[in-house]
């Protein structure tokens, strides 16, 4: 059969791939630790599930609008507003299949072939193959541990060229951990009030996940809500992270005035591609948004006692470094100290695509390497601490057992 060129261009996605080997070993018996794939290991809250439960009871079976139902719509027209300081009307809301297809349709209804995406990075691994989908060309604005993993306004306006019709923006950030700081964003707004061929889109998908008590400066702020931006933002958000719904597959995109016809357009692609998310889910993204705060609030702290406990972890093994997670659930170690020595099973590293591969042979520990999540990323790897206390306890006790025995 002959497979298209742009599907063997497709690269896999790395975080799943590292996912699916863990479950595979797991599977077979092997006491694999998994720091793979980012995903509370927290049950939805039960009245979520609850109202679901009552949706199919109630006949929720056939298809929904596009879009979403008004009702969800509005939920997230109103949390966008309520929480956010975004004034959307529910018609500039869509309703998607996870935040995933979110960014997809975006892009695919953005991006000209030939234009000009600016990355930040490291950045999660999927941005640059949707955006090479679309036939646009992802320009990367690195940054580095040195600098906490912070963007800089002015290398990205540095990076823009008549041809850049999009800037992907993810705060808290997958995979540093880092938050981008409120000032930080409205410098960057301000900035882009000199480009108006620039669209805004802005992944918030970690935004219920900072953590003050790592950084106390850390906030999150939605570009989104910046005037200067406001009608050319595409905020994309979702309930896979805040409310523990990864299976759910459930997320959003909105924007605001003028910006709603990128909406418009996106819910066309939809119609063609997914149709609506399952109808007798629509409830519960009301009950979640609406009505879910504590649950999510209750989630978060346990994160961040992850964050820091595994802050404090690493900071104990001397050939890796840690700039300290603020938000989402990722640390991101450089392994730079480890370059160029032997494992205990005579494996060479070289990078840290090697590192995690003998780290999943060797000690059965699963972590994603840094190549895939762009230039920045190369020298680090990416431990999710979306995993319960004595995984990372016993996780990162082999971690630490295996680095010390390079030689
Ligand atoms: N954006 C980022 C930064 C992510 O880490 C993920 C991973 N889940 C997504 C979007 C996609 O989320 P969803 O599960 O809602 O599709
Ligand atoms: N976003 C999560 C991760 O980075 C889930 C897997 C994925 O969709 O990439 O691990």
């Amino acid at each position: 059969m002959r497979i298209a060129t742009r599907s063997r261009r497709l690269a896999e996605s790395s975080t799943l791939a590292v996912a699916a080997r863990a479950k595979a070993l797991a599977a077979e018996g092997r006491p694999v630790i998994a720091f793979a794939a980012g995903e509370p290991d927290f049950d939805t809250p039960a009245p979520i599930r609850a109202a679901a439960i009552e949706g199919l009871h109630r006949g929720l079976t056939r298809y929904a609008p596009t879009a979403g139902t008004p009702e969800a719509r509005h939920a997230v027209a109103a949390k966008l507003a309520r929480e956010n300081g975004i004034a959307c009307d529910p018609a500039g809301v869509t309703i998607t299949v996870g935040a995933k297809h979110a960014i997809y349709l975006a892009v695919q209804c953005l991006v000209e072939p030939g234009d000009e995406v600016i990355l930040p990075t490291p950045a999660w691994v999927s941005y640059a193959p949707i955006v090479e989908l679309a036939g646009g060309t992802v320009v990367e604005v690195p940054s580095s541990a040195a600098s906490a993993w912070q963007i800089d306004p002015a290398a990205i306006e540095a990076a823009i060229t008549p041809r850049t019709s999009l800037l992907l923006l993810n705060s808290p950030c997958n995979p540093t951990g880092a938050t981008t700081p409120p000032r930080r964003l409205r410098e960057l707004a301000a900035m882009l009030s000199a480009h108006p061929q620039v669209t805004i889109l802005s992944d918030e998908i970690y935004e219920k996940l900072v953590y003050p008590e790592i950084d106390p400066d850390a906030a999150f702020l939605s570009i989104g809500s910046c005037p200067e931006v406001a009608e050319r933002t595409i905020t994309v958000n979702g309930l896979s992270k805040a409310y523990a719904m990864t299976g759910w597959r459930i997320g959003y995109a909105a924007a605001c005035g003028a910006g709603a016809e990128a909406i418009r357009e996106m819910v066309k692609l939809q119609g063609q591609m997914t149709n609506g998310i399952p109808t007798f889910t629509m409830p519960a993204i009301c009950e979640a948004l609406l009505h879910r705060a504590a649950e999510v609030e209750a989630m978060r702290r346990a994160f961040a006692a992850r964050a820091l406990r595994v802050t404090e972890l690493l900071g104990t093994i001397d050939r890796l470094r840690l700039a300290p997670p603020s938000g989402a659930f990722y640390a991101f170690p450089s392994i730079d100290g480890c370059l160029g020595r032997v494992t205990r099973g005579g494996r060479r590293i070289g990078g840290a695509t090697d590192f995690a591969e003998a780290l999943l042979d060797e000690a059965l520990v699963a972590v994603v390497p840094g190549d895939g999540f762009g230039r920045g990323g190369e020298g680090c790897i990416r431990l999710s601490f979306a995993c319960s206390d004595a995984e990372i306890e016993e996780g990162l006790g082999r971690l630490r057992g295996f680095v010390e025995s390079l030689a």
